[in-house]
């Protein structure tokens, strides 16, 4: 497995595999299972298969935690390694980011959700991918279905962009009790971590209970009042929106994402289903 430490490296790494298929797992490292299965994808699929470890200080804004963001380059070497990756990508942000003044963004998909307190985040975000595709050329590049809105920008903008590349939704990888797994859940106290899987518990009371035609206030009530049950959380949002526009919707009557960011003390968890009014 190559480690490459800056963009000259891996622009050279590009060059030689040249016309062979490759594909891209972003990541900001201290993996886990859930960026095990984007590797797992990307390895049946392409014959490169190359993993960014970067903690992008761009989609941080201030007071956020990029200082704090765990980190551990040799845990996550290995588990690459013993995944078959044949890169990792891992630049020094100051260099990565040397006198830059271009950035990408995305109109009103931003600005709901996430977005609303985190206003700089999908600019960050699809900056570092803009930069990380032009830098591996990937055929495919493979995202978790947890960064719902993440994943609905990015798609939209390689279209918009032309970029070329197949972008692969994953499923959301859980611990045995429903809980997202996520490089944040380190932060959680023994207290919080027991609390924090009500959020998957009020997802599945939402997603049994969702159906064409129902007020999405409805179903809101149904997740906000199960979270509500755990002294500990405090609830950021929970929505509902559609899939193209991310926009709130008052009646489920097409594709919607059913989203919610709650936080536990200091941890802001993130969690979601999709629900697809056509398939059903
Ligand atoms: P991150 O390192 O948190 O930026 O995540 C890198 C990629 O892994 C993103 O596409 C995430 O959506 C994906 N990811 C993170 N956690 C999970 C999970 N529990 N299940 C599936 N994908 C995940």
């Amino acid at each position: 497995m190559k480690v490459l430490r800056n963009v000259e490296e891996a622009l050279e790494f590009t060059k030689g595999n040249y016309q062979k298929s490759v594909g891209l797992v972003p990541t900001m490292g201290f993996l886990h299972a859930g960026h095990k299965s984007l590797i797992d994808e990307a390895r049946k699929n392409n014959e490169i298969v190359v993993v960014s470890i970067f903690v992008n200080p761009t989609q941080f804004g201030p007071g956020e935690d990029y200082e704090a963001y765990p980190r551990d380059e040799e845990r996550d070497f290995k588990l690459c390694e013993e995944a078959g990756v044949d890169a990792v990508f891992t630049p020094d942000p100051k260099e990565f980011y040397q006198n830059h003044k271009t950035y990408v963004t995305i109109e009103d998909l931003k600005d709901n959700l996430c977005g609303k307190t985190r206003p700089i985040h999908f600019r960050g975000v699809l900056t570092v991918l803009t930069k990380l595709f032009h830098i591996f050329k990937p055929t495919n590049a493979y995202f978790g279905r947890k960064d719902a809105q993440q994943f609905l920008i990015v798609k939209k903008a390689v279209e918009d962009l032309n970029f070329g590349i197949n972008i692969v939704p994953c499923p959301i990888k859980r611990e045995e009790d429903g809980l997202a797994i996520s490089s944040r859940n380190v932060y959680l106290s023994e207290e919080e971590r027991k609390a924090a899987p009500i959020l998957h518990k009020a997802l599945e009371k939402g997603r049994a209970a969702i159906k064409k035609g129902m007020k999405a206030e409805d179903l809101i009530k149904i997740i906000v009042d199960e979270i509500k049950t755990e002294k500990l959380s405090d609830i950021e949002y929970v929505q509902v929106v559609d899939t193209k526009e991310i926009k709130d919707v008052d009646v489920i009557d097409g594709d919607v994402l059913v989203a919610l960011a709650v936080r536990f003390g200091k941890t802001r968890l993130i969690d979601n289903f999709f629900y697809e009014v056509w398939d059903v």
